[in-house]
């Protein structure tokens, strides 16, 4: 890799020569674009660096910046502009990211731009959107001119204005960029960017019983009181359900989060003040952990003597391959290896890197890792707020945090020394980015990042994806196993039940078969733990009127509305409308609307039905919206007061319960029919991942039970024994015959237009012509996917399989590039988007 050219400048004269350097702009064009460096800034300026820019007409807008190169050519065809400001002194974006970049718009076929915007926090991207403040400090108007007085006069005013809005202000013809930047050096005003917020620590507001009626007496004369008032009556028992202080009154100490009692209805709000007013309440605030405890240190780690001769042979593995993959069945301990070779990798002096896909993150790992590394770790991850990913991208650089935890972006965080990277769950498909562009997959960057500094990477995981599981076969990645759960804890039984069977027998209620009904009803005697799965959230996915066949369907969308009960409303899972339930079929007038099928929410209702004493909680996308919902819920449950868990694939990654022994299966056949090349693989990894968190203690077998109408399938068999490599040959064999990855590579093209016609003509122009050049072979479509229209646009799918052997793959791409740009630009198909998957899922 070429250092950067750093002392460019030392070797001209700087009264001489213009200089002038190609930026990266955060827009989707693909391009660089070549801006001016003022005489006084040119020293200092370095490749790397950020830079403010004006942009678009008038120069209204208001960018920023990344250096790529310096040279002293002007462009050719049109008058540079001067940058506005330097930003960073040393660069924030070091040469192997620049590389990164570049390489990610190529393989990916977008811009760089998009990249940039993407891989960089907002936090260090000063925008039209960036907000300007007064500076209360300020007190020498003298020195202002006309322009800045203006502003400053509106500023005042106001708390906030963004550039854009300044720039409204400012008027016609005026360099809004350069205008702020001399406020800001006259310390007039304060752009955001620049306030260095201290870590506040957030506060939750809780609530509990007064003390009064912690007793028993009190608390049922209190019900009884509260008879003659349904609502506020509702609300007493809502907390009781959480904290169950009717059988335990120290429960009521800690309290419970306000916001679990509100349920965001308005009359639970009211009658919740009210209790408040009346003293049946108090209300009070505790400080939230960023994780929860992190108070008990933890001393050295003890492998055991299988995990010890894992990490011994990914040791050995790595003196001669560069890439190991690390198959361990679930509970065997795959983090304590991670964290024995992270500690052996710092002790040498490189960084690490440990990805995690999104949802893991935020408890369990962190909490441990964070016991053994302290705050020597970085933590990166989507739900913190930009200030907090600055400061890590700033702690790396300035080698505060040499070792960094992080989802998927983390990846473009600015290493420069790696020595070790960990891509835990590798299987996992919340590594790839469906939107914006880039389309990337976090794996596959890091080996490549990896690649370049020469970086050893560990993928882990107990269902490997076939992908990955193929480079290890074919000898190119290392491969190391491990087979025994930690501390002697077996694998759980896994056990079909025949729902078909049971419904002839009719001993089926509902969704649950009576074979799962008695093994709950046995786990709560027994007062452990279970969990309950089912891929589907909200209450039931149709709403049917059953004398005329009207559905409830999505206006901007070909789906039907998902019924949501706590909410009593329906909902479109793909563009978020949102209406009210009709009470009458809107068609026929019939009062017969019946919801058809289940999801999460119905579950939990049905659980309260059959065990009505039991605590049951839900983890679904619904239910963890808010910042800390999602370890608010593990905790508790954690804790032992919950009884159930009902979730999505949610709850399916990496939770570590001791304490659960059943885990129950809905629905699995629709998972496994699901139509595309790799529904089996998926459902073998979810489903044994699920199973996973079942019996992860020594001493406490686990149960699974998996409903299903048809037991004999054989994917359901190598579930049950535990069969990967059953699976991954028969697999194998059908992506061989059919040339589907691993053995080829995938892009997928989807066209989108409102109008159908006009969407399908330009894709089936596309196909014709691509189809053309690369063989019918390799050209799949136009299809319409399951869902045809999604937010008005009419969708058509082009596949392109291309042999990973013997084909230029990267003039293919510039072949396809230049075939949608020829659409792009053709009059008749104007306003049609062609989105460009690569190595899609
Ligand atoms: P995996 O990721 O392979 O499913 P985990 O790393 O979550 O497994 O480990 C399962 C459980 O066993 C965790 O609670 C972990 O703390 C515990 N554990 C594993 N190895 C050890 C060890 N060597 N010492 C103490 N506890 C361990
Ligand atoms: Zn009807
Ligand atoms: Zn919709």
């Amino acid at each position: 890799m070429e250092n950067q050219a750093n002392t460019l400048f030392t070797s001209f004269d700087a009264d001489e020569v213009t200089f002038f350097a190609d930026l990266i702009l955060p827009i989707p064009v693909p391009k660089l674009f070549t801006y001016r460096i003022p005489r006084g800034m040119a020293d200092l300026v370095k490749i790397g660096a950020r830079v403010i820019v004006p942009f678009g007409k008038k120069n209204s807008r208001v960018l920023t910046a990344i250096v790529a190169r310096l040279h002293n050519s002007p462009p050719a065809n049109y008058q540079a502009r001067y940058v506005t400001e330097l930003l960073d002194e040393y660069p924030l974006v070091n040469s192997y990211q620049l590389e990164l970049f570049r390489w990610m718009a190529e393989y990916y076929m977008c811009c760089v731009g998009e990249v940039m915007n993407v891989a960089l926090p907002s936090g260090l991207k000063i925008s039209s959107q960036s907000k300007v403040q007064f500076n209360p400090d300020f007190d020498y108007p003298e020195l202002l001119t006309e322009h800045e007085e203006i502003l400053l006069t509106e500023l005042k005013k106001q708390p906030a204005l963004t550039y854009d809005e300044l720039s409204r202000l400012a008027g016609e013809g005026v360099n809004i960029a350069a205008l702020i930047k001399s406020l800001v050096g006259k310390k007039a005003v304060i752009v955001f960017e620049e306030i260095r917020e201290k870590y506040v620590p957030k506060m939750i507001r809780k609530i509990r019983l007064h003390p009064n009626y912690e007793e028993r007496e009190q608390l049922l004369v209190l019900l009884q009181r509260l008879e003659k008032l349904p609502k506020q009556q509702e609300v007493v028992m809502r907390y009781l359900r959480h904290v169950p202080v009717q059988h335990n009154p120290a429960l009521n100490q800690k309290g419970l989060d306000k916001t679990i009692l509100n349920q965001d209805d308005e009359l639970s709000q009211s009658s919740l003040q009210t209790l408040v007013k009346n003293a049946v309440f108090e209300t009070f605030e505790v400080i939230q952990p960023r994780f929860a405890d992190t108070s008990a240190p933890q001393g050295e780690i003890r492998l055991t003597e299988h995990q010890q001769r894992a990490a011994e042979q990914i040791m050995t593995r790595f003196d001669q391959q560069n890439i190991v993959l690390f198959h361990g069945i679930t509970g065997s301990g795959k983090t304590e290896v991670y964290i024995h070779l992270i500690q052996q990798a710092l002790a040498g002096g490189s960084q690490v890197l440990y990805l995690l896909p999104e949802i893991a993150l935020t408890t369990q790992i962190v909490v441990r890792l964070q016991r053994v590394f302290g705050d020597k770790m970085g933590i990166y991850h989507s739900k913190f707020s930009d200030n907090e990913r600055v400061e890590v991208w700033k702690g790396v650089v300035s080698g505060q945090y040499q070792f960094v935890v992080g989802v998927r972006s983390a990846v473009f965080l600015p290493f420069d020394n790696l020595g070790l990277v960990i891509v835990d769950e590798e299987h996992e498909t919340s590594y790839k980015q469906h939107d914006p562009a880039p389309r990337y997959h976090a794996r596959d960057v890091a080996l490549m990042m990896a690649h370049w500094q020469q970086a050893k990477v560990l993928l882990g995981s107990a269902t490997p994806s076939l992908e990955t599981y193929y480079q290890a076969k074919q000898g190119r990645y290392g491969l190391v196993e491990l087979h025994h759960r930690f501390g002697d804890a077996t694998l759980p039984t896994i056990l079909l039940i025949d729902t078909k069977q049971e419904k002839r027998q009719k001993t089926m209620k509902n969704e649950f078969s009576s074979a799962l009904l008695d093994a709950l009803e046995m786990n709560l005697e027994r007062k452990e733990q279970s969990i309950l799965f089912q891929n589907r959230r909200g209450y039931s996915p149709y709403m049917q009127c059953e004398d005329c066949d009207w559905t409830a369907e999505c206006p901007n969308c070909a789906v039907s509305l998902t019924y949501h009960q706590r909410d009593a409303e329906l909902r479109c899972h793909y563009c978020g409308h949102k209406e009210a339930v009709p009470r009458l079929c809107p068609t026929c007038g019939s009062t017969k609307v019946k919801t058809i099928g289940f999801g999460t929410e119905k579950l939990e209702d049905q659980l309260q039905v059959y065990f009505p004493s039991s605590r049951v909680l839900r983890m679904d996308l619904d239910t963890t919206r808010a910042k800390d919902a999602y370890g608010q819920i593990i905790r508790e449950f954690e804790s032992g007061s919950v009884d159930m868990l009902v979730g999505t694939q949610m709850i399916t990654k990496g939770l570590d319960f001791d304490n659960v022994s059943l885990v129950g299966i809905f629905d699995a056949d629709r998972l496994i029919h699901f139509p595309d090349f790799r529904a089996t693989e998926r459902s073998f990894q979810m489903l044994t991942q699920v199973s996973g968190r079942a019996g992860r203690r020594a001493g406490r077998q686990g149960t699974v039970l998996i409903q299903t109408a048809n037991p004999h399938q054989s994917i359901l068999q190598k579930i049950i024994q535990n069969d990967y490599k059953g699976l991954y040959e028969e697999e194998i064999q059908e992506r061989q015959d059919f040339n589907y990855p691993p053995f080829s590579r995938l892009i997928k093209l989807t066209v989108r237009h409102p109008d159908k016609a006009i969407s399908q003509q330009a894709a089936e122009r596309l196909c014709a012509e691509l189809t053309d050049a690369l063989g019918s072979t390799r050209v799949l479509g136009p299809e319409q996917p399951l869902v045809e229209r999604i937010r008005n646009q009419f969708l058509f799918d082009i596949l392109i399989k291309i042999e990973r052997e013997k084909v230029n793959i990267k003039a293919v791409k510039a072949y396809i590039q230049d075939r949608i740009n020829d659409i792009l630009t053709d009059k008749g198909l104007r306003q049609v988007s062609i989105v460009i998957d690569v190595d899609c899922l």
